[in-house]
C-alpha cells in the first residue's frame, strides 16, 4: 500500500498528517470534529465496499448501524426496518417487560408484507374516530374487528370511499358504513405472500385482511406496501431465517425476570443499558447471563476507558457499548463532570478491546454520515444512533406540528419526562442508577422534537451508500480494512489523521 503514495517517478513522499496513535498520543481529548481523514488511492467502486462488520463477538451485520434502546427510537417498528436495511435496533425498556418481550416478539415474527398489528376499530366507533385515526396515522383502510382488536373476529372494512362525503366530525356509527363482512375478499392464515399479491390485484381491493378459522384477523396486507415492497438483500437474519433484534435491560435483581421473558420471545442479543457500565451490578449481572443463557449475546457498556472495558471483557461481553456524554440529547458531562470526548473514548476502548476480540459499538454524538466514518475508522465496529434515526416514520410517537413544520418528539433516557415516565416500571431511571425511592431525580438529558424524516427504509439506504463512499476516498474496500490500517504496522499507511 505504500506503493500508493509514491508520485511523479520519485520515491520520496515527505509524511503528511498524522496516525491514529500519534493523534491521541497528547491525551487531549477529542471530538468526531476535532479531525478529518486524510484521502487514499481509489481502484475500486463505492458499491464494491464491504460494510459486513461484528456487532458481538457471534453476530456480524451488513451494514454497521444501530438503533439506540431509547423510547422515542427503537420499538418494534424500528428495530425490522433496521434489520431489513442491514442493521439492528435494539428495543427500549422503558416499559413493562411484558410489553417489551412482545416488541421483541414482533420483529421475530415478522414477514415481509404482513401487517401484525394494523389499528383496528369496532362496530360502535364513529365517521369521526376514523378521522382521527387517519390523521394520526396517514391511512383509511381499517378493520373492523368486534373488540376493536387484533385477534378478535372481523366483522368488516372501513377504507377511505366509505367516509369520502362525510363530514370530519360525523358520528355516524361505522356498522352503518362499513363493508360487511359477507361482502370482504379475505385470506387464509398461512397464506404466501404471492398468492395474496394475486387475490389482491384480481379483488381490485386496497386491502386483504388475512383470517383463521375462527374467522379472526390475524394480518392486513396493504395493495400500497405491495407495489413498494422490495426486497432486502442486506437484511440482518438469524439461523432460522428471522429478523435479528436486540433488547436492553438494566443491572438490578429485578432485570433478572425481564431478561428471561426476552429470552423466550427470541432475542439475539442484550445490551446492558447504563450511562457507567463499569460496576459490580453489570459485571454481576453478565456473569449470571453467561452461565444461564450461554448462548445470548451481551453488549455491556457504557465505557469510554479502557479501565472500564478491562472489568467487563473479563466478565465476560460479547461486545461494548462506547460513549458518556456525547449523546445530542445528553447533559451528563455538564451536570456529573464525568464523560470523555468521543473519538478518544472510541479510539482508546476499541485500541484496548481488539485484543480480545470484542467488537465496539460506538453510541451517541453521530449527526452525519461523516460522523459514522470517522467513527468506524477510529476503531469501532458499528455505531449506535439516537437522534439520526428519530423523526422517521418508524420511531415510535405520533407527529405533531409546530410553526407549520411536521415533528416528532425525541428525548433522553435521562430527562426527567423519560425517568418519571408513569405506568410502567421501566428502565430509564435505572440507566441512571436511580432508585424506585428517590424522591429527588438529577436529570442527565433534555427532550426535545426532531423534524420528520421520512421513513427508514429510504434513509438507511442513503446513510449505507454515504458510508461506502466515504471509505472509497479513504481508498479502504471494506470496513475491516478501515481498522486493519489503523491498527496495522507500518502505520503510516492507506490514510492518516490530521487536526
Ligand atoms: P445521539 O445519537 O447523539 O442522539 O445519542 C444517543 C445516545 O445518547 C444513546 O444511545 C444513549 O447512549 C445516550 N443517551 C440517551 N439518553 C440520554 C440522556 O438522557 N442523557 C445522556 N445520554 C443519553
Amino acid at each position: 500500500m505504500a506503493d500508493y503514495l509514491i508520485c511523479g517517478g520519485t520515491s520520496y513522499v515527505p509524511e503528511d498528517g498524522n496516525t491514529g496513535a500519534q493523534m491521541f498520543a497528547s491525551g487531549e481529548g477529542l471530538t468526531y470534529q476535532d479531525f478529518i481523514i486524510l484521502p487514499g488511492f481509489i481502484d475500486f467502486t463505492a458499491d464494491e465496499v464491504d460494510l459486513t462488520s461484528a456487532l458481538t463477538k457471534k453476530i456480524s451485520l451488513k451494514a454497521p448501524l444501530v438503533s439506540s434502546p431509547m423510547d422515542t427510537v427503537t420499538e418494534s417498528e424500528m428495530a425490522i426496518a433496521m434489520a431489513l436495511c442491514g442493521g439492528i435496533g435494539i428495543i427500549h425498556h422503558n416499559c413493562n417487560p411484558d410489553i417489551q418481550a412482545q416488541e421483541v416478539m414482533k420483529v421475530k415474527k415478522y414477514k415481509h408484507g404482513f401487517i401484525r398489528d394494523p389499528v383496528c376499530l369496532t362496530p360502535d366507533h364513529r365517521v369521526s374516530d376514523v378521522f382521527e385515526v387517519k390523521k394520526r396515522h396517514g391511512f383509511g383502510g381499517i378493520p373492523i374487528t368486534e373488540d376493536g382488536k387484533m385477534g378478535s373476529r372481523l366483522m368488516g372494512i372501513v377504507t377511505s370511499r366509505d367516509i369520502d362525503f362525510l363530514e370530519p366530525n360525523s358520528d355516524k356509527l361505522l356498522s352503518e358504513i362499513m363493508t360487511p363482512f359477507d361482502d370482504l375478499v379475505t385470506a387464509p392464515a398461512g397464506v404466501s405472500l404471492d398468492k395474496a399479491n394475486e387475490i389482491l390485484q384480481r379483488s381490485k381491493k386496497g386491502k386483504l385482511p388475512i383470517i383463521n378459522e375462527h374467522f379472526e384477523l390475524v394480518a392486513l396486507i396493504a395493495r400500497t406496501d405491495l407495489k413498494k415492497s422490495r426486497n432486502f438483500p442486506n437484511a440482518s437474519y438469524d439461523a432460522n431465517n428471522q429478523l435479528l433484534v436486540g433488547a436492553a435491560i438494566g443491572t438490578r435483581e429485578t432485570d433478572k425476570v425481564r431478561l428471561q421473558m426476552l429470552v423466550h420471545a427470541g432475542v439475539d442479543v442484550v445490551v446492558l443499558d447504563s450511562s457507567q457500565g463499569n460496576s459490580i451490578y453489570q459485571i454481576n449481572l453478565i456473569r449470571y447471563i453467561k452461565s444461564t443463557y450461554p448462548e445470548l449475546q451481551i453488549i455491556g457498556g457504557n465505557v469510554v476507558t479502557a479501565a472500564q472495558a478491562k472489568n467487563l471483557i473479563d466478565a465476560g461481553v460479547d461486545g461494548l457499548r462506547v460513549g458518556m456524554g456525547a449523546g445530542s440529547i445528553c447533559i451528563t458531562q455538564e451536570v456529573m463532570a464525568v464523560g470523555r470526548p468521543q473519538a478518544t473514548a472510541v479510539y482508546k476502548v476499541a485500541e484496548y478491546a481488539r485484543r480480545f476480540g470484542v467488537p465496539v459499538m460506538a453510541d451517541g454524538g453521530i449527526s452525519s454520515v461523516g460522523h459514522i466514518i470517522k467513527a468506524l475508522s477510529l476503531g469501532a465496529s458499528t455505531v449506535m444512533m439516537g437522534s439520526m434515526l428519530a423523526g422517521t416514520s418508524e420511531a415510535p410517537g405520533e407527529y405533531f406540528f409546530s410553526n407549520g413544520v411536521r415533528l416528532k418528539k425525541y428525548r433522553g433516557m435521562g430527562s426527567l419526562e423519560a425517568m418519571e415516565c408513569k405506568g410502567n416500571s421501566g428502565g430509564a431511571a435505572d440507566r441512571y442508577f436511580h432508585g424506585e425511592g428517590d424522591t429527588i431525580k438529577v436529570a442527565q438529558g433534555v427532550s426535545g422534537s426532531i423534524v420528520d424524516k421520512g421513513s427508514i427504509l429510504r434513509f438507511l439506504p442513503y446513510l449505507v451508500s454515504g458510508i461506502q463512499h466515504g471509505c472509497q476516498d479513504i481508498g479502504s474496500k471494506s470496513c475491516s480494512m478501515l481498522r486493519k490500517d489503523l491498527w496495522g504496522r507500518p502505520l503510516r499507511i492507506g490514510y492518516t489523521f490530521t487536526m
